[in-house]
């Protein structure tokens, strides 16, 4: 429950408000309750005001990218989602091939302004529906290349409202980890260092990519992309489909019949399917393979 001050206060900042939003507008997966209130910042220094604030009055807040790698509670999420727009969507080559992305771009943007700039290196990319606040967060990857070979530096602000600079290896980038999982840094621009290389042939690797997708993945279907990680042996949806579970249904979500790492909402699913689907699904494949499969999926909101 949000007090009228803190709405009132708010408004005075460079921000768009909505009150009781429903999340499932937001996500991927189409699922997810109301947020309490909802916020898209447009300059730092209101997302500077927009923190502090949080803080002073207790209110707690999550950064949402373009909601492509999470499950919203059906009870929806206590406090302030907020989303980084205006100044944040800007890209600028900032020297030779080198590309600046505000982190509320899409990934998409940021494949077509460098391929525009004739520039590569950002071809595995395209495809990813991610902000790139999201790719960095998540050290995004695809076929051969992760966000970690281009990206080399990252400006953030952290919970005090102060803006830093990380740089190189201390990214910390790992297999879906990055100096940023489980902090409370909020990504604000990253820079990218590419390749000079032909608009064709960028184009060319790009819609050979897209092409892969189309065939293997459920790209129509609401989902949220690969739910498990990679384990130690073999692939999460080889092993899910070797225990028979292609096509499974449990309420409304499914295990796609296409991909079997993907679980899709294709019939009205809440977040309580897909959390009793991947139960369903862990429990199998630790039964059946002895694996543990961990979830790429973050699950945010109330439980
Ligand atoms: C059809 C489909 C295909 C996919 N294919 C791939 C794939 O090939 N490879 C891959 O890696 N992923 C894939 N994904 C998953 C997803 O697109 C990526 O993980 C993406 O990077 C998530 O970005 P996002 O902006 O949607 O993040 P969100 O889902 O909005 O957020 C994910 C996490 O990042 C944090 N975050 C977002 N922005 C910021 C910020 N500015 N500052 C701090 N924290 C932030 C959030 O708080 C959250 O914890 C796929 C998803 C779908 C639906």
């Amino acid at each position: 429950m949000i007090e009228k001050e803190f709405i009132d206060i708010l408004s005075k900042e460079n921000v768009d408000i909505k009150l009781d939003e429903e999340m499932k507008s937001h996500t991927s997966f189409r699922i997810g309750g109301k947020a309490d209130c909802f916020c898209s910042v447009k300059d730092v220094g209101s997302l500077r005001n927009v923190i502090m604030l949080c803080r002073e009055k207790n209110v707690p807040y999550f950064i949402l990218g373009l909601g492509s790698n999470i499950l919203v509670s059906d009870k929806g999420i206590d406090g302030l989602v907020i989303k980084l727009e205006g100044e944040f969507n800007e890209i600028t080559l900032a020297e030779d091939n080198i590309v600046r992305c505000g982190a509320g771009s899409t990934l998409a943007r940021l494949c077509n302004f460098a391929r525009n700039m004739s520039l590569g290196g950002l071809e595995f990319a395209w495809g990813i529906p991610g902000s790139v606040g999201g790719a960095i967060y998540m050290n995004a990857g695809a076929y051969d290349g992760e966000i970690k070979d281009v990206a080399f530096s990252v400006d953030y602000m952290d919970k005090d409202g102060s803006i830093k600079r990380v740089r190189d290896a201390e990214l910390d980038f790992g297999y879906r980890h990055s100096f940023f999982t489980d902090t409370d840094n909020i990504i604000l621009r990253a820079s990218f260092r590419l390749i000079p290389r032909s608009q064709d042939t960028i184009t060319e690797k790009m819609q050979e990519l897209m092409d892969r997708r189309k065939t293997k993945q459920p790209i129509n279907h609401p989902s949220a992309g690969s739910v498990f990680k990679r384990p130690e042996t073999g692939y999460a949806a080889a092993l899910i489909e070797e225990c028979g579970l292609k096509g499974y249904e449990y309420g409304g979500a499914q295990v796609s019949p296409k991909h079997a790492g993907f679980i899709v909402n294709d019939n009205g699913a809440s977040a309580q399917d897909v959390l009793g689907l991947i139960d369903h699904i862990k429990k199998e494949v630790k039964e059946k393979k002895n694996v543990e499969l961990c979830c790429e999926v973050r699950f945010i909101g109330r439980v």
